[in-house]
């Protein structure tokens, strides 16, 4: 496959929570030699910003504040040597750990529903894929950040087969968890997500379905490498 930029394209990955769309992502954009943006820890990198500063108390945003404190965020990403990925930074901080706990889960799809968060970052998106030889992965992704790119692709899978991987992978970090919060979690996003006014979830019409629930990693590294092959070439 030629590396030239004027092959390049744009890979949107959309769908549902703890699908392992930025697993999989990582894994074709390393491939390609393309960038790989999670759109996600942009909205979780602020949520964890609105927790640390009261924005949000007990579930509740205060909506002049949070606007005040859109300007003082600054969301950038640092390649990580160890993992070959980039890192989420806050205002120069790096916090692609802190980002993944339950407390910012719980709390990112009502900061992702609001109109100036996602102007914010969806504008920053854009630019980002501008050159184009990018993978992003997110919700609207292919339906608004990245109308017209060459492949979009929506990913499902079963519900509580997503929440076994989460359980699996956090108990591999040693965290303390209990399978059936990571299911509510999970089905609270995707509800929200999908039911939200501002840009929801859903599948863009020129969108291909990927259902990984019976799939291995390989299987669908291999099936989206087909998908982007038949657009490059
Ligand atoms: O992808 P991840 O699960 O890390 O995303 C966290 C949350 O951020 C989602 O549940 C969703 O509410 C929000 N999000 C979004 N739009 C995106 C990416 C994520 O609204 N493009």
């Amino acid at each position: 496959m030629t590396d030239s930029n004027q092959n390049k394209i744009i890979i949107a990955i959309d769908g549902y929570s703890s699908c392992g769309k930025s697993t999989i992502a990582k894994e074709i954009a390393k491939k390609l030699n393309y960038i790989f943006i999670d759109s996600g820890a942009m909205y979780r990198a602020v949520t964890l910003y609105c927790l640390r500063a009261g924005v949000v108390v007990n579930g509740e945003i205060n909506l002049p504040v949070l606007q005040e404190s859109l300007k003082k965020i600054r969301i950038t990403f640092v390649f990580n040597p160890l993992t070959a990925h980039n890192d989420v930074c806050l205002n120069g901080e790096n916090v692609e750990q802190e980002i993944r706990q339950l407390a910012v889960a719980q709390n990112v799809s009502q900061i992702a529903a609001i109109a100036a968060v996602r102007q914010l970052l969806v504008a920053q998106q854009q630019e980002m894929g501008r050159s184009k030889g990018i993978v992003m992965d997110g919700r609207d992704i292919g339906t608004v950040v990245f109308p017209s790119a060459e492949l979009k692709i929506f990913m499902t899978a079963d519900a509580r087969i997503r929440a076994q991987r989460r359980y699996d992978e956090m108990i591999a970090k040693n965290e303390p968890v209990d399978f059936d919060e990571i299911l509510k979690n999970i089905n609270e996003r995707d509800r929200f997500d999908e039911t939200r006014e501002e840009s929801p979830l859903r599948k863009a019409a020129d969108a291909i379905v990927l259902d990984n629930s019976h799939m291995t990693r390989d299987e669908q590294f291999e099936w989206i490498l087909s998908k982007v092959e038949e657009r490059v070439f």
